[in-house]
């Protein structure tokens, strides 16, 4: 390897976000990923008995993640997700006949576009529906600074939320979009998605659902490193990640005006050292009080279509998500967040739970259909949890100096784990550089 401008190690989206910006800003960049794909936890692999390529997971953007669809604009991929405005909330079937509520906008203005679509929705009682338009008042104006020592379930119960309310509703949002149950999670970053998600525009809810494999959003990367005599080395791990000097797992080094670090936290805080070899504060503050929650992912074929619509939150299910796949009704993928309950059962009790789950809920279209596939993909370590420990943790950390600039989904970017904070924090990275590139 020559020695360029930048060396960005790790090649998930953050990586992947400051590099391309730094090489469209004319810097020679390295970006140095241990296996031997671009992505990270946002990627796909070869599903060994078929040969297809299957996402680790289905990841969904939301409209308000602007960071992350400017990332897609400058990969090339601003066609590759297919963008739904509406959300289809399935309850148990009464008999044969499905439930489908339809969450939409409406006619009214944001904050107020989803309130026709609400109030018609069956999934709900009036008593829930009075509960959660005023806890939706109430959270558009909460000021999210004073609730990031408290969990959300704490909000919870100051909002007066009942109990169908919070299972129904408030649950299936913010596991989803957190991985972390409300009694875990800090109430700051559950309230910024319902005020930048839901509430802020017509638009910020529209759920982005990848028409391709993940790893194909990632295919213009060499090309857009190599115009400015940069590359991407797939397969190298580094070791050891200093100001100007990464160390790579075959002992070689290899030097460059500027070093960012884009791995993930519990790596990030063993590799990164300042040029007199001392451990990042930071790092280390964050990787102790950082504690994990998993997702399952189950891909699922079945000999018909089975499901109509294109995606269905499974109300009062274990099984959260469900996805169509492009329109087929015959391919889904189910995805259950916050699932530390799950990841000890074995790949047909998951089956069959999911099975059931859509059984339950689709009764004639499943009746006699045969599930020819199954794939089940646990990610134990799929996201670190937004406690209110590691959220203060998050800011103190970012105050203090660094000798390596961090980027990574876990740095202090007001989102939890997502694909927008991982991409912010590595456009984030690459600004700081910004004049001191060599
Ligand atoms: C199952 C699952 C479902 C998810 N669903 C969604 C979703 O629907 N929407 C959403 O927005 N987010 C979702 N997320 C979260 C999202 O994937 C992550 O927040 C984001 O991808 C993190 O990106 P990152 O670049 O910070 O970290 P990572 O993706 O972890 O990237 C770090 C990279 O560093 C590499 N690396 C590790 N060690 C070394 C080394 N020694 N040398 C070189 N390289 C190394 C890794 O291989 C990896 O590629 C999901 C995550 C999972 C796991």
């Amino acid at each position: 390897m020559g020695s360029p401008d930048v060396i960005v190690v790790g090649g998930g989206v953050a990586g992947i976000a400051a590099a391309v910006s730094l090489a469209l800003a004319g810097a020679s960049v390295h970006l140095v990923e241990a296996r031997r794909r671009l992505g990270g936890r946002a990627t796909s692999f070869v599903d060994a008995p078929t040969g297809e390529v299957l996402d680790n997971c289905q990841h969904v953007a939301l409209g308000c993640c602007t960071r992350y669809r400017r990332l897609l604009d400058l990969l090339g991929a601003t066609d590759a997700l297919r963008w739904h405005a509406t959300q289809y909330w399935v309850e148990a079937a009464d008999g044969d006949r499905e439930r489908v509520s339809r969450i939409r906008p409406g006619v009214l203005p944001a904050p107020l576009h989803f309130a026709g679509s609400f109030a018609a929705a069956g999934f709900l009682t009036l008593e829930e529906k009075l509960a959660i338009a005023a806890g939706i008042r109430e959270l558009a104006a909460t000021s999210r600074g004073q609730w990031e020592d408290r969990t959300f379930a704490a909000w919870l119960d100051a909002a007066a939320q009942p109990e169908g309310a919070r299972r129904k509703f408030w649950e299936p949002v913010i596991v989803s979009a957190c991985n972390a149950w409300p009694d875990r999670v800090s109430a700051s970053p559950a309230i910024k998605v319902f005020q930048e998600g839901l509430l802020a525009s017509r638009d910020a809810a529209m759920m982005g659902v990848p028409r391709v494999p993940l790893v194909r959003l990632y295919e213009e990367v060499p090309a857009l490193l190599g115009a400015t005599g940069g590359r991407v080395l797939l397969g190298h791990a580094a070791t050891s990640i200093q100001p100007r000097l990464v160390t790579m797992a075959d002992g070689s080094t290899v030097r460059a005006g500027r070093v960012i670090c884009a791995l993930p936290l519990e790596k990030a805080v063993v590799a990164v050292r300042d040029e007199r070899g001392e451990v990042d504060r930071g790092l280390t503050l964050l990787a102790s009080r950082q504690t994990f929650s998993p997702i399952v992912g189950v891909h699922l074929d079945f000999d018909r279509p089975v499901m109509e619509i294109p995606h269905a939150v499974l109300v009062g299910a274990a099984t959260q998500w469900v996805f169509g796949h492009e329109g087929d009704g015959r391919r889904l993928h189910a995805v259950v967040s916050g699932a530390a309950g799950w990841v000890e059962w074995s790949q047909e009790q998951i089956v069959e739970q999911v099975v059931a789950d859509l059984a339950a809920r689709f009764p004639r279209s499943m009746r006699g259909a045969t599930c020819t596939r199954a794939r089940v993909v646990k990610e134990r370590r799929a996201t670190f949890e937004a406690t209110p420990s590691f959220e203060r943790a998050r800011r103190v950390a970012a105050r203090w100096e660094q000798a390596v600039s961090l980027a990574g989904d876990y740095t202090d970017t007001d989102w939890p784990a997502t694909m927008e904070g991982a991409t912010i924090s590595g456009f984030e990275a690459a600004r700081r550089l910004g004049g001191r590139i060599r």
